[in-house]
């Protein structure tokens, strides 16, 4: 279609079934997860609340698949091959998986379409991985002895992704896993599944063997708690808040299985005198607007240069009141809804909390008329490190305001938080922005930018955002366990006298 049209509601909503062993599994009687566009107010799609006996039936069939050698004991090549065939698929279904996820998340379309398109392009670096993936070897161990060391796929992994991006999540996660030969169990939020599901289909249609990739919808609990405890999955990649990411990691005890955490952020956008103002205010309304502020690594702390501090203020405030915002579906529409009620009365509730802490409001704090969810783009000046504004993962559009004298007080504001994801530099000073990036806490930095990345480069956090790392060669070799093989020459010198 036309990208500058806009698209209309769908007539009725969409009932998607779930996927297991490479078919969609449909049931009359079952209960079912409603999906109402955050957006619009009415419903879009509905997917089947499925029990702890359908993750046995997935997980079974995951195991199946591995134990059978079906993909994991195929060569590279070949499984790179239906990584480029999905990823073709992606290209080719972009305007209908952006169409849906819109409506489920609330983001914008232009932004969905963006993210689609982003995604295939994990499928084709996967593939490359998958050619390349290899171990090592030692001739270094003396005459009698040689050692290998070889990768193995990990096995059967549970990958439970949350609402706010989940077609890129699952671009980061699922083609390294299938590039490293392992059989997958998905649980998409119970938000926001279908375009998981529609990727099922894709898969298959590039030729993916039946139970390599398994799609179970619905709830926390039971579903994502049962793919936590189960003990027949080897790996779980769990992205999500701090919270479930505990109860993961007690669950994860059941057979010591290995847990990938992916979780919350509070980061930093430091913004020296020195800076591009223009551009860092533009960079520092984009991160914090960007799904509504609704990402791991949104900019939410903005610590900034007392000298600048004022001018800076201003730009912003100027700024966010021209970011436009409404109907996600609208193609000029920058900044879309908030998940849900429930969602935007907590981002509320810390707006308010933060006022009543001494902060001052500078801008936005409002909801927008009519049906949907969303709130204005909101700075709070005058917060303190100790606020829970300031600790706490908001996770809406809401920007607070810190102010710095020294380089060594910026890195010692950024780095009193619990998080450790992502974080910004602002400079033109070379020496400030490396020496910053080499103290700052994060598992993931820009300077001079903000969210940006591609498969290359890998992902993930430090301190309670999280472990382990996606993406990037280090994001196949995630999902593989290494083996030692010491192999011995020549004739053994015999140990029994
Ligand atoms: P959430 O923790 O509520 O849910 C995440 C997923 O876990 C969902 O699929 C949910 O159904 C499932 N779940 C709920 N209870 C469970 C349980 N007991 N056992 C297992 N699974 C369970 O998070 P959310 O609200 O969907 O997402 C927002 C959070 O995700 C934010 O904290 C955000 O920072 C974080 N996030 C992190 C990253 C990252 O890469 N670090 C990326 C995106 C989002």
């Amino acid at each position: 279609m036309d990208a500058s049209l806009k698209p209309s509601l769908p007539a009725q909503p969409r009932a998607f079934a779930f996927h297991v062993g490479g078919r969609a599994v449909r049931r009359g009687d079952r209960d079912w997860c409603v999906r109402v566009s955050p957006a619009h107010g009415v419903e879009v799609t509905r997917v089947p609340a499925c029990t702890a006996a359908d993750v046995d039936a997935a997980v079974a069939a995951a195991r199946r698949a591995f134990a059978q050698g079906i993909w994991s004991r195929l060569p590279g090549s070949e499984r790179a091959q239906v990584l480029l065939r999905a990823a073709a698929g992606v290209r080719e279904r972009f305007e209908e998986l952006a169409y849906w996820e819109t409506l489920e998340t609330g983001k914008p379309i232009t932004q969905a379409r963006s993210e689609v398109l982003a995604s295939a392009g994990y499928y084709e670096y996967a593939a490359g991985v998958a050619r390349t993936l290899s171990g090592d070897s030692f001739n270094n161990l003396g005459e009698g002895m040689f050692g290998l060391v070889v990768r193995e796929p990990i096995g059967v992994i549970g990958l439970i992704t949350p609402w706010n991006f989940p077609f890129l999540i699952l671009a980061e996660r699922l083609p390294f896993m299938l590039a490293a030969g392992c059989t997958v169990v998905a649980k998409p939020s119970e938000f926001t599944s279908a375009t998981t599901l529609m990727m099922a289909e894709i898969l298959g249609e590039a030729g993916l063997p039946d139970g390599v990739f398994n799609v179970v919808t619905g709830y926390g609990l039971p579903v994502g708690q049962a793919i936590t405890e189960h003990t027949d999955i080897d790996m779980v990649s769990f992205t999500g808040s701090v919270a479930t990411g505990q109860r993961a990691l007690a669950a994860s005890a059941s057979n010591i299985k290995k847990l990938g955490l992916e979780l919350g952020g509070k980061s930093p956008q430091i913004v020296f005198a020195d800076a591009d103002l223009e551009a860092a205010a533009d960079g520092v309304v984009y991160g914090i607007c960007l799904n509504a502020g609704q990402c791991c690594v949104s900019g939410s702390r903005l610590v900034v240069e007392e000298g600048i501090a004022d001018a800076f203020r201003d730009l912003l405030v100027d700024k966010f009141s021209r970011v436009r915002i409404g109907d996600p579906l609208d193609p000029a529409t920058q900044m879309g809804a908030i998940v849900t009620e429930a969602h935007q009365n907590k981002i509320l509730g810390y707006i308010r909390s933060g006022v009543a802490d001494g902060a001052r409001l500078a801008c936005g704090g409002g909801i927008l008329d009519g049906d949907g969810w969303f709130i204005t783009p909101t700075l709070l000046e005058g917060v303190r490190s100790d606020m829970a504004v300031a600790r706490e993962e908001i996770f809406g559009p809401v920007l607070t305001m810190t102010t710095f004298t020294t380089p060594d007080e910026a890195v010692a504001i950024a780095n009193d938080s619990v998080f450790g994801l992502a974080a910004s530099i602002w400079t033109k000073d070379l020496d400030k922005a490396l020496d910053t990036m080499r103290r700052v806490q994060a598992g993931r930095m820009w300077i001079n930018t903000t969210i940006t990345g591609g498969p290359e480069l890998p992902i993930g956090g430090s301190k309670q955002s999280g472990n382990g790392r996606e993406t990037g060669v280090y994001g196949v070799e995630e999902y593989t366990e290494l083996k030692s093989v010491h192999i011995a020459l020549g004739q053994r010198t015999p140990w029994v006298q």
